[in-house]
């Protein structure tokens, strides 16, 4: 009934007026990962032709904006122009270069794509992708690790049930201080016991600064991807100017936005922010859902995640937030 009349609203013109009647307002960050080639469910991604739908749209409804821009809007105090939307790109994976790229040269959308500098030229990945890699191709039907000094046992007999333990591991293993998930990283890696190679790919030098003369912006999410507040202060702080450092030297240009690894309530918190902050940058993205007006906090920035196929349900959710 609910998504019959979100349909409805679509299809009748009445979003379009609703959201025309709008003069100045907050403004929602879009957060991607992957564009996948291909359905994936072991990844966070939109497939390419959603993306490519919500690009159109966006470009039919809404004035996208570099994030630096609004960001600069915000620290002047000014009013937000209505209809205003930024999009941006988490972990700098290939398929951004090879399937959102192209779209957004072809309907000139400016974007923002967080770098991991550690990464860039290695085939090194968040390991939450490798996770997700070892649970999509293992032949094993179980797990037994410790947690927490406690022995679990997990039990998984088919992809549904490989997909639900992934998901818990993941979480579990994110709850952890940074040296201790990486240890047991690598005991559920030796039991998981893949020995195929993850085909997911980072974006080299070359491609970043293809993208960059192309006016995509770039900004920093670290060195290494540790949650912020899983490591000691002093290698969190390093983590932050360190990859402020690195990325200006890939790009040649100042980099003013930093991206707070997995972004969640728990992942930063004042101290981090002002260790942003004090690093040089002019803002800090989290993963917080919400929209953002002029009086936003810009070392908090809240974005939008959504993977909804729906084109209505897309235009819905971008409608809501932004008229609250
Ligand atoms: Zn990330």
């Amino acid at each position: 009934m609910k998504k019959g009349l979100i349909k409805a609203g679509f299809y009748s013109g009445f979003f379009k007026i609703w959201l025309r009647a709008r003069r100045s307002g907050a403004f929602h960050i879009l957060m991607y990962h992957h564009v996948a080639d291909r359905e994936e469910v072991f990844l966070p991604h939109v497939p390419a032709r959603v993306f490519g739908r919500q690009m159109e749209y966006l470009k039919k409804e809404y004035r996208v904006r570099d994030l630096d821009e609004l960001v600069e809007m915000i620290k002047r105090g000014e009013a937000i122009p209505a209809r205003s939307v930024a999009i941006t790109f988490d972990d700098e994976y290939d398929d951004v270069y090879r399937n959102a790229f192209p779209v957004l040269r072809r309907l000139d959308l400016p974007a923002t794509v967080f770098i991991t500098t550690g990464f860039v030229g290695t085939d090194r990945l968040p390991w939450t992708d490798e996770l997700g890699f070892l649970f999509k191709e293992t032949a094993r039907t179980g797990l037994e690790i410790e947690i927490g000094g406690r022995k679990e046992q997990f039990n998984f007999r088919d992809e549904a049930a490989r997909l639900g333990v992934f998901r818990e591991v993941k979480n579990r293993l994110k709850a952890l201080y940074e040296s201790e998930r990486a240890e047991l990283f690598e005991q559920v890696k030796e039991q998981l016991a893949v020995s195929s190679r993850n085909p997911v790919r980072i974006l080299t030098g070359p491609q970043i600064r293809e993208m960059v003369e192309a006016g995509i912006s770039f900004g920093a999410h670290t060195v290494h991807h540790p949650i912020l507040t899983r490591i000691p202060p002093r290698r969190a702080q390093e983590e932050i100017g360190e990859s402020k450092v690195q990325l200006e030297r890939i790009l040649s240009r100042e980099v003013k936005g930093f991206c707070y690894p997995n972004g969640e309530a728990g992942d930063f918190n004042d101290v981090i922010k002002s260790m942003v902050q004090h690093a040089g940058y002019q803002y800090g993205c989290t993963t917080v859902e919400g929209v953002n007006g002029p009086a936003a906090d810009r070392y908090a920035l809240k974005r939008t995640w959504t993977s909804e196929p729906s084109l209505p349900l897309f235009a819905a959710r971008l409608l809501k937030g932004s008229l609250c």
